[in-house]
């Protein structure tokens, strides 16, 4: 089975990558698993998707734990941890990066254990994607050019000619640049022999909630928890600056820490005030100032 990994950034078309390698592969006659998985999702965020591929009924599911490609859409990715561009890989594994860097910099920074490739950032960002699904057809060997085009085509074609035409024009190219790699990436283990590594999870018993949590389960403890202790800085009221427009502040704050009297003077409720600074944010008079909590005329 050939195990291949995404890594990108949102907005960068992984899930389009991820999409288009694996109507590559269907159309060249293979069983295909692909899935985006996203952790926050918006422009900009560490996104990744994967792409399974196999002659026989695809059953393993889940986190890809030892791709046997690695590509890498943008380079500030590799040393960022949540992205995690290098888990799960061994002396097999092709590590693919779109960066100027050359491959050996990358190799030596990240110690990497298999062969590291660097495509060149020619293309405009959003079609990272794109290029990283062409180079990857190319690099497995078992996708005509033809099918790749094909592919592409299928994928976009909900967008109309002109995008299919300006995304085709560097797939194509990626293609014929890493086709001197070709078979570069190769199948990894079937799934009936692949042992996956424990998710190094802990077990904890059940324990009913009456039991484990009676005081998080007892009657106004939102109240008595003092959430003031999280806080690190302390939003204050500057009353002279303040124009008592607390229809503003006093509804934005999610904890509803700010209390308003009758005279329209919103006070700060510094027990379960979290210091989340949403209401200095929101004050149109600037009104509030952050003062690290530690400071003595932050009272
Ligand atoms: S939003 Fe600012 S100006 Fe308006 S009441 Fe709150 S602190 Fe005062
Ligand atoms: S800092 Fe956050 S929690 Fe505290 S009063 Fe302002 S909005 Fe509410």
């Amino acid at each position: 089975m050939f195990r291949i990994r995404f890594h990108g950034r949102g907005g960068q078309g992984m899930k389009t990558a991820s999409r288009v390698l694996g109507t590559a592969f269907f159309i060249e006659g293979y069983e295909v698993q692909d899935a985006p998985l996203y952790g926050a999702e918006r422009r900009g965020a560490p996104v990744f998707a994967s792409v399974r591929a196999d002659k026989t009924s695809i059953n393993e599911r889940g986190i890809m734990r030892a791709p046997d490609l690695v590509a890498v859409a943008d380079d500030t990715l590799v040393s960022l941890s949540s992205a995690n561009v290098g888990s799960g890989a061994s002396g097999k594994t092709v590590l693919l990066v779109r960066s100027e860097l050359a491959p050996d910099v990358w190799k030596g920074r990240l110690n990497f254990p298999g062969t590291v490739l660097a495509i060149p950032p020619t293309s405009e960002p959003k079609l990272s994607g794109m290029v990283m699904a062409s180079a990857s057809s190319a690099l497995v060997k078992v996708i005509k050019r033809a099918s790749l085009e094909r592919a592409v085509r299928e994928e976009l074609a909900h967008l109309g000619p002109k995008a299919i035409e300006k995304s085709l024009v560097p797939a194509l190219e990626t293609f014929d640049l890493m086709s001197r790699y070709s078979g570069a990436v190769t199948e990894g283990p079937a799934p009936a022999d692949f042992e996956p590594a424990s998710p190094d999870w802990v077990e904890l018993g059940f324990e009913d909630a009456d039991v484990s949590a009676p005081s998080i389960r007892a009657e106004a403890t939102s109240e008595l928890t003092k959430t003031g202790l999280w806080r690190t800085v302390k939003p204050v009221i500057d009353y002279v600056a303040c124009n008592r427009c607390w229809w503003l502040c006093s509804t934005y704050c999610p904890e509803g820490a700010i209390k308003v009297g009758p005279d329209g003077r919103p006070e700060i409720d510094y027990d379960h005030c979290k210091g989340c600074l949403i209401c200095m944010a929101q004050c149109p008079a600037d009104a509030i100032s952050a003062q690290p909590e530690h400071r003595e005329d932050a009272k």
